[in-house]
């Protein structure tokens, strides 16, 4: 059966009944298709949302983060589809996909009824009681590159706070949303609480963005799409939270001995690559210091070359396709320039990957010999690209660090870890990894500048969607 939109909860044709292939990037071959939802669709989503609102908001808190664990608990029932769906439609490997993309998500929902239950919903103030409400209808935007956790990370808090959804997911990777919500279906949301309408940014997305029963966008994906849906939102003055993209340094200090140097690089590289270079907070610059360049240059590309490139089902692949074919064009135009601007190729480059004729393959590349200030060194590149960049000093690696559009993650080395935290700390990006700390769930996440504002996950990310209402006694 084709895939229907969820609109108050019920399945439904879109109106037009167009419809978006869904491509196999490491197959180029369309195999499914989804519903191209327009204004119309985006309407009646957004009406029904704004109908379900006042029965929704006044259930206990409890008790929707109770569903949203529910949630969590019909997912992982469900996880070997979805690690299958999502593979098809992002190539990513298959035992990363079902770690990351599958596992956070399920993690992010469960997380709901804790989290809950540290925020404090109503409080006193002298005479006054303080109570936070949810903020309303969100329209909730997302990307393809961590397809299902990007709508998670939304749905779950946004929901546990008393809003209702609508959703309108990345067109280029939209079967996990299906999945999910018939899932939300399934668990006993009542109609119109979430909805979701599959479409594309400039028509359904910009009709989301602007409409007028919309109290909040929740938007991740790029800075472009992002600036346009917050001009959108700005005019009816609708809050905005917006995850956009990165540049993020990964800067290793100057302290480290032979061993920790070359295992810091190393983990620099894998950094860079996850999921392609198709991650928001890839550590895409590595600043070493400038005596140790031609080492850090020596590690990072005989790692890159252990990189197995292919069919993202076959257990030996580390690196699956770039997403589309738009996405391989832009990230080989990139090394193609960068090669005419007089970059280093250490490893890698703009050809196909050798016996990879088929499916969106780029090559895992390391560059060198390139300014801060050059084009590969400021902007996202969105693939398995690292650029490695020497300093003088570690003001000159803050400098650097910080001298992009953007900020959104860093990583710093050290072997003094009171050094390191140091340095951290003068960095502006909205999340930070020293000495490989172990990612957190419950940690904000978000930018400083050009990658965004608004943090999402754990408490924060539950706080985003609220408002503060005060009542004298
Ligand atoms: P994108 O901006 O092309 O699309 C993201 C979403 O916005 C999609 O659903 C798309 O349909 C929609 N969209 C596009 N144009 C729109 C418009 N004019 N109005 C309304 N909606 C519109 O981004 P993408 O290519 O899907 O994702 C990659 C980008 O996302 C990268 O820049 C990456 O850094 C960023 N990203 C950021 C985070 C974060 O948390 N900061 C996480 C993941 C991805």
């Amino acid at each position: 059966m084709p895939h229907r939109i969820y609109v108050d909860g019920e399945w439904a044709p879109a109106s037009g009944g167009a419809a978006i292939p869904v491509v196999n990037p490491a197959t180029e071959e369309t195999f499914d298709e989804v519903p191209r939802g327009g204004p119309k669709d985006v309407a009646r989503a957004v009406e029904a949302a704004a109908a379900a609102l006042p029965a929704w908001s006044a259930r206990p808190a409890a008790e929707r983060a109770a569903l949203c664990a529910a949630v969590a608990g019909a997912l992982g029932e469900r996880a070997d589809e979805l690690a299958e769906t999502i593979v098809a439609e992002l190539g990513m490997p298959l035992k990363l996909t079902r770690a990351i993309q599958v596992g956070s998500p399920i993690r992010t929902f469960a997380s709901m009824p804790e989290i809950a239950d540290g925020v404090a919903f109503e409080e006193r103030l002298g005479d006054s009681v303080i109570h936070r409400d949810p903020i309303g209808v969100v329209g909730a935007i997302t990307p393809w590159n961590y397809p299902l956790h990007q709508i998670a990370a939304k749905l779950a808090p946004a929901l546990t706070a008393g809003c209702t959804v609508v959703l309108k997911p990345s067109e280029v990777t939209p079967l996990n949303a299906f999945v999910l919500a018939d899932v939300l279906h399934e668990v006993g949301f009542p109609a119109g609480v979430v909805n979701l309408v599959s479409g594309f940014g400039p028509e359904a997305g910009e009709t989301l963005a602007a409409h007028p029963l919309v109290d909040m966008v929740s938007f991740t994906g790029s800075t472009r799409a992002g600036r346009r849906v917050a001009e959108l939102a700005a005019a009816g003055v609708k809050r905005t939270a917006l995850e956009l993209g990165g540049k993020s340094p990964n800067v290793l200090l100057d302290d480290l001995d032979d061993t920790a140097f070359e295992d810091a690089v190393r983990k620099g590289v894998a950094a860079c690559y996850l999921n392609s270079g198709q991650t928001c907070s890839a550590l895409t610059r590595l600043l070493v210091p400038r005596e140790r360049l031609a080492e850090a240059e020596r590690i990072a590309a005989g790692e890159a070359e252990t990189y197995t490139t292919g069919d993202p089902r076959d257990p030996a692949t580390r690196l699956g396709p770039l997403v589309s074919a738009a996405q391989r064009d832009r990230v080989r135009g990139y090394l193609h320039a960068a090669a005419e601007d007089g970059a280093t190729i250490l490893t890698g480059g703009p050809d196909a990957p050798e016996g990879l004729e088929r499916g969106f393959y780029v090559r895992p590349t390391v560059l060198s010999g390139v300014t801060p200030e050059s084009r590969v060194a400021q902007e996202e590149i969105f693939g398995p690209v690292l650029v490695i960049l020497p300093y003088d000093g570690e003001d000159d690696a803050v400098r650097i660090a910080n001298g992009t559009p953007y900020g959104l993650a860093a990583g710093v080395r050290a072997a003094d870890p009171g050094r390191a935290r140091r340095v951290a700390r003068r960095l502006r990006a909205g999340q930070i990894r020293i000495n490989d700390g172990a990612h957190n769930g419950l940690a904000p996440f978000g930018g400083y500048k050009q990658s965004g504002y608004g943090r999402e996950y754990g408490r924060f990310g539950l706080e985003e969607f609220l408002t503060t209402t005060s009542v004298q006694l």
